[in-house]
């Protein structure tokens, strides 16, 4: 795909496209509002060469980092398999950028969609390279098959390729996640905490050496953790934080991992509820430019919030209640099952639908919001299926009422596989696009804390003083417009003018 645009340039290198951002800003007098419409010019530059991308999840022999690299296996190696109900083929379905379609525009035979990988050049999921730790010395043979997510013939079919896969030893601070998991930590570091540390540095190293990857991203797909305090003079600033690894004060191992991963220059992505992204890791990620993003993948139940409460909301209709029932038998059930590791996903979890309410002062008061409760409990015999049942209870017109009940279940892992997979190659995409306001001579990145992941993550992180956009389509349409900006295409309007006048 090309742009025929006097502003979009190609070069061997780059894609170059002049681009004129449009704001508005609003000042409020009382009951007078002026609003004032603003356009900055900007130089989006996005570079085409795509590297060989390695990928080291913290928690490979965990149900999802198991699943995610059978299924990049299954893809890779064109695999299908029989089940009671016929042949399937390994896809990519649950992919934003692989398995869902941006319109470009309309031809002659009407609107053109294109899958959303087809507008810049970005990394396939089949060419990822994936390595990784676990407190579980399993091969990935063995824990795929202690998964229970696959098929069975898929798995003897993969089994060959994932049983050579073993993961490193990794930092294992047994306070962190819940009593439980302990008899699985079977392959765990030693030494003092800034020792572990440099392991996982020359980890990374080694990884990078020996695969010939170009560059390498880690990604936190380990055990749910407890909060950690936020102590001054501990983890509050980039310089404490470091010298508390020094002196081996309580740091988690999610944040050390987020250190070593800064240190070697590599891009952190928390798939997990907690507060991994302490202030000083933040700092400390500012400091080095190194992108970090999270927190906590938004993969079912409350990806579907985001979109309900949006729709409702939008619509001018007021949701007073809502109640989210969860059970599942996975091992990450299990680890939720403790209250400390339960309260991490109960804060990630509780608010989602904050900026949907605050966005609409006609249903609700300042301070005001809905009744949001989350259950969860382990349920081991239904493994990874999770289920999920939420009641959505709305005010509606003179007083009426709308309740709205919701039954889901599926595979766990499945619907996080390839959020994975969006998180590491979106964040590759956002290391090779700069931004140059027009009359300064410097290209800038995104800022390092990568608000533009928040469409995967269900408690997103962004910039301090950015906002926090939670809302389903807003969030996709952020991506979709920023990818559009790097080749100088307007957002996508939805007005269809030239079909509604005369
Ligand atoms: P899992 O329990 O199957 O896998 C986690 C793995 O992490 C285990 O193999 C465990 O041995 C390992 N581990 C624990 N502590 C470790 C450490 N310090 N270093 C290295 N490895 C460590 O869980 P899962 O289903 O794969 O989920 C992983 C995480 O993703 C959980 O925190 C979960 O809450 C989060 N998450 C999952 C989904 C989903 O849909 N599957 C959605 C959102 C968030």
């Amino acid at each position: 795909m090309e742009v025929s645009s006097p502003n979009v340039r190609y070069t061997d290198r780059h894609i170059e496209a002049q681009y004129s951002y449009q704001t508005t800003s609003v000042h409020r007098e009382g009951k007078n509002i002026t609003v004032s419409p603003s356009t900055t010019e900007l130089m989006f530059r996005t570079e085409c060469h795509v590297p060989r991308l390695g990928v080291m999840l913290v928690g490979w022999g965990g149900n999802n980092g198991t699943t995610v690299t059978a299924a990049v296996l299954a893809n890779r190696l064109g695999l299908s398999w029989r089940t009671k109900t016929g042949e399937k083929r390994a896809n990519y379905f649950g992919s934003l950028l692989q398995a869902s379609t941006v319109c470009l525009g309309s031809g002659p035979e009407g609107e053109v969609n294109v899958p959303f990988c087809d507008l810049l050049p970005m990394v396939h999921p089949n060419d990822i390279i994936f390595d990784g730790w676990d407190i579980s010395s399993m091969d990935l043979g063995r824990a795929m098959e202690r998964a229970q997510v696959f098929d069975w013939s898929l798995q003897e079919k993969l089994r060959p390729h994932m049983s050579c896969l073993k993961p490193r030893p990794s930092i294992y601070i047994p306070e962190f996640i819940a009593a439980n998991q302990q008899n699985r930590a079977d392959n765990v570091l030693t030494g003092t905490m800034s020792e572990q540390v440099e392991q996982i540095r020359a980890d990374i190293r080694d990884f990078r050496q020996s695969s010939g990857v170009d560059k390498v991203i880690v990604l936190w797909t380990a055990n749910t953790e407890r909060f950690c305090d936020i102590i001054p003079g501990v983890n509050d600033t980039a310089q404490n934080l470091l010298a508390a690894i020094q002196s081996g004060a309580e740091v988690s191992p999610s944040t050390l991992f987020a250190v070593a991963s800064i240190q070697e220059g590599c891009a952190y992505i928390n798939g997990s509820p907690q507060n991994t992204f302490v202030p000083g890791a933040v700092e400390l990620a500012v400091q080095r430019g190194v992108f970090i993003g999270g927190d906590d993948f938004k993969s079912g139940q409350t990806k579907i919030k985001s979109v309900l409460v949006d729709f409702l909301v939008s619509a001018g209709i007021k949701p007073t209640s809502i109640v989210s029932y969860n059970h599942l038998g996975n091992n990450d059930g299990k680890n939720l099952s403790a209250p400390q590791q339960f309260r991490s996903k109960e804060i990630s979890k509780s608010n989602v639908v904050d900026d949907m309410v605050q966005s609409n002062p006609i249903l609700y008061q300042p301070g005001e919001k809905p009744d949001h409760c989350v259950v969860i409990k382990y349920v081991p015999y239904v493994g990874d299926s999770k289920r999920a049942m939420d009641e959505y209870t709305s005010e509606i017109m003179m007083g009426g009422t709308n309740t709205i009940a919701l039954h889901n279940t599926c595979e766990d892992s499945l619907l996080a596989s390839p959020i994975i997979l969006d998180l590491v190659i979106l964040t590759e995409l956002c290391q090779r696009v700069t931004v140059r306001p027009q009359g300064e001579e410097d290209y800038q990145s995104f800022h390092s804390v990568l608000a533009l992941l928040s469409f995967l993550c269900k408690a997103p992180l962004v910039p301090p003083g950015a906002p926090l956009i939670n809302a389903f389509f807003r969030q996709r349409a952020c991506i979709e417009n920023i990818m559009r900006a790097c080749l100088g295409l307007p957002p996508q309007n939805h007005m269809h003018l030239e079909h509604k006048l005369q």
